[in-house]
C-alpha cells in the first residue's frame, strides 16, 4: 500500500520555504488538509474572510503542480478527524508548520495524544518565524523583554535559511469526497454589509502576489524610512496580510531583501529599517511564546488594577468610527472598509481608546481582531499592550498622542482624512461614501462631524489623573 504524506495546513499557504510541505511530499503522495474548526471560527470575521482567499489561492497553486488535486478542507476538529484519516490511509507521520499560539499548542497536544495509540506522530516544522524562539536568550539564559537587545540578538544569530522550493510536479493522493467546495465556502457570514466593501478594496491574495509585492516594495525601499509614518502615502510594504497567512515566509522575505540591499546599495538604508520592523513581528511572536497570556492579561501585572473602563457608549462610538476626532475616525473607517489600517494611525486610534477614553485595551484588541484582514494574534496583542503602556518595552502611559498634532505632522495636507471622512465633501470622496453604504443601518452613519476641541484636553487630563491615582494606589500596596 502506498503511504501518503500528510500536511496539516495552518497558516503556511506557500510553496516556497515550506519545510512541512517538502517533508510531506517526501513521505508519499500528498494529502494537504485544512480544518474549519473551533480555532478557525473563533477568529474575527474579516480574518476568516481573508483566510478563504488564501485557501483558494494556495489550492490553485497546488492544483497546477499536482494535475488538479487541491486542498482537502474538512469541517471539524483536527484531533477528532486526523487519527481516523491517518489510520485509513496507513500514514504514521503528520507534518505541520508550527503556528505557536497558546490555543494551537493545546490542540497539538490533543492531536499528539490521539495519535499515540496508532503509533503515529505529529512532526512540527519551522518557517513561521525567522529564528527558533528557544535559541534567543539573554546572557543569563532568560527571555528578552526589550526590543533593541532582542533585535541585536536576531541579527547576530542570523535568520534560518529558507528551505528549497517545492518541486514543479507534486504527486498527490486522490481527494476524499467529503472535502468542502472552496468555491462556495463562506466562513464569514457575519460580515453582512461589510463583505462588499472588503471585496472592493481587497488586494491580490496568494504567494505570487506576495512575492510580487515584495519585489515592488524593494524597488522603492529607499523612501521607506522617510515615508513609513505617512498614512497619506503608499510608502510601506503592505505585506502584513501575506505574512499573517503565511503566503510568504519571513525567511524568504529576509533573504530576498538582503540580496537586494547588496545589489542596490541605494536601497540599503530603507531595507535595513524595513527589516527592523519585521523583527518587531518576530519580537511579538517571541513574547507570545514566552508569555502565552499576552492577548488576555496585562504583561505588567499591576496594570490589572488600573481603572480601565470596560464598555459603554464611548466604546460603541469608537467602534463605529464616530468619535469626532478626524484621524481616529478616518483610521477606523479605513479598517472597517479595507481590513487594513496604517501603523501610525493604529497607534493613534489605540491611544485614543486607552488614554483619552480610558477603555480597557482588550476591548480595542477584540475590535481590531474582528476587523483586520492582517490580524495576527501576536502583533495585535503586543501592540495593544505597547500603546496602553502595560506591555513589555511599552510606551509609558503618560505619553499621550494628541491626534490633531499627529494628523498635522503625518497627514499634512489632510489627504488621508479627506479620503475616509464624508464630512469634508462626499461627492469628491467615493471611499468615504462607501463607508456610509457599508455600515449597518442601526449605526445611522451620517456625515462626519468633528467633536468639540475640549475633548482633547479633557481626555488627556482624565488619563493623567487616572494614572496619578493608580500610581498612588499601587505604591501604597
Ligand atoms: C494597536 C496595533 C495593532 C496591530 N495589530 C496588528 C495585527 O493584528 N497584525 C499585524 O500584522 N500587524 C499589526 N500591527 C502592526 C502594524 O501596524 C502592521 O504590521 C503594519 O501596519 C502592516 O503594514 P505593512 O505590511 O505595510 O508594514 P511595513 O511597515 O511594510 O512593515 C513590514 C512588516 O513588518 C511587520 N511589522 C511592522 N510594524 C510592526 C509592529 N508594530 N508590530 C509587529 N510587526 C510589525 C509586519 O509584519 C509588516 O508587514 C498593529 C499595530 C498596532 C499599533
Amino acid at each position: 500500500m502506498t503511504v501518503p504524506g500528510i500536511i496539516w495546513l495552518t497558516r503556511d499557504f506557500r510553496l516556497h520555504d515550506n519545510p512541512a510541505l517538502l517533508a510531506a511530499i517526501a513521505d508519499g503522495p500528498l494529502v494537504p488538509v485544512f480544518f474549519i474548526d473551533q480555532l478557525t471560527m473563533a477568529q474575527g470575521a474579516a480574518s476568516r474572510w481573508r483566510l478563504v482567499r488564501a485557501l483558494k489561492a494556495f489550492d490553485r497553486s497546488l492544483r497546477a503542480r499536482t494535475g488538479g488535486k487541491g486542498i482537502t478542507v474538512l469541517r471539524g476538529e483536527a484531533d477528532e478527524i486526523l487519527p481516523g484519516l491517518m489510520e485509513l490511509l496507513g500514514a504514521r507521520r503528520l507534518h505541520q508548520t508550527d503556528w505557536p499560539t497558546p490555543e494551537m499548542r493545546t490542540l497539538q497536544d490533543r492531536v499528539r495524544e490521539r495519535l499515540r495509540p496508532l503509533d503515529a506522530r505529529l512532526i512540527q516544522h519551522r518557517g513561521h518565524l525567522l529564528v527558533d524562539p528557544g535559541k534567543i536568550r539573554t546572557g543569563n539564559g532568560d527571555p528578552y523583554r526589550v526590543y533593541s537587545p532582542f533585535a541585536r540578538a536576531v541579527r547576530r544569530l542570523g535568520p534560518d535559511r529558507p528551505a528549497p522550493d517545492a518541486p514543479a510536479r507534486i504527486s498527490a493522493f486522490p481527494q476524499p469526497p467529503e472535502g468542502l467546495d472552496l468555491n462556495t465556502l463562506n466562513l464569514a457570514p457575519d460580515l453582512h454589509r461589510g463583505r462588499a466593501a472588503l471585496e472592493k478594496f481587497a488586494t491580490p491574495a496568494g504567494e505570487d502576489a506576495a512575492l510580487a509585492r515584495l519585489d515592488e516594495f524593494l524597488d522603492r525601499a529607499r523612501d521607506y524610512p522617510g515615508g513609513r509614518d505617512r498614512p497619506d502615502l503608499e510608502a510601506t510594504s503592505g505585506l502584513s496580510e501575506h505574512l499573517a497567512l503565511g503566503e510568504i515566509s519571513p525567511r524568504t522575505l529576509w533573504a530576498r531583501a538582503m540580496l537586494r540591499a547588496e545589489m542596490s546599495p541605494e536601497q540599503d538604508a530603507g531595507i535595513c529599517k524595513f527589516l527592523s520592523e519585521v523583527i518587531w513581528r518576530e519580537f511579538s511572536w517571541y513574547l507570545l511564546v514566552e508569555f502565552p497570556n499576552l492577548p488576555s492579561a496585562c504583561w505588567r501585572r499591576e496594570w490589572e488594577e488600573f481603572p480601565w473602563r470596560k464598555d459603554g457608549a464611548d466604546l460603541i462610538r469608537w467602534q463605529r468610527a464616530q468619535t469626532g476626532v478626524a484621524l481616529v475616525d478616518a483610521g477606523l473607517r479605513q479598517m472597517w472598509l479595507t481590513g487594513r489600517m496604517h501603523n501610525r494611525v493604529r497607534m493613534v486610534v489605540a491611544s485614543w481608546l486607552t488614554k483619552h477614553l480610558l477603555i480597557d485595551w482588550r476591548a480595542g484588541l477584540a475590535h481590531f481582531a474582528d476587523c483586520l484582514t492582517d490580524w495576527d494574534p501576536a502583533a495585535n496583542a503586543m501592540n495593544w499592550q505597547w500603546v496602553a503602556g502595560c506591555g513589555p518595552d511599552a510606551a509609558p502611559y503618560f505619553r499621550i498622542f494628541n491626534p490633531d498634532k499627529q494628523a498635522e505632522q503625518y497627514d499634512p495636507q489632510g489627504e488621508y482624512r479627506r479620503r475616509w471622512l464624508a464630512g469634508f465633501d462626499v461627492s469628491a470622496n467615493p471611499d468615504a461614501a462607501a463607508w456610509m453604504e457599508s455600515t449597518p443601518r442601526a449605526w445611522h452613519a451620517g456625515r462626519w462631524r468633528a467633536g468639540p476641541p475640549s475633548m482633547l484636553t479633557e481626555g488627556r487630563e482624565a488619563a493623567l489623573a487616572a494614572l496619578a491615582h493608580f500610581r498612588a494606589a499601587t505604591s501604597e500596596n
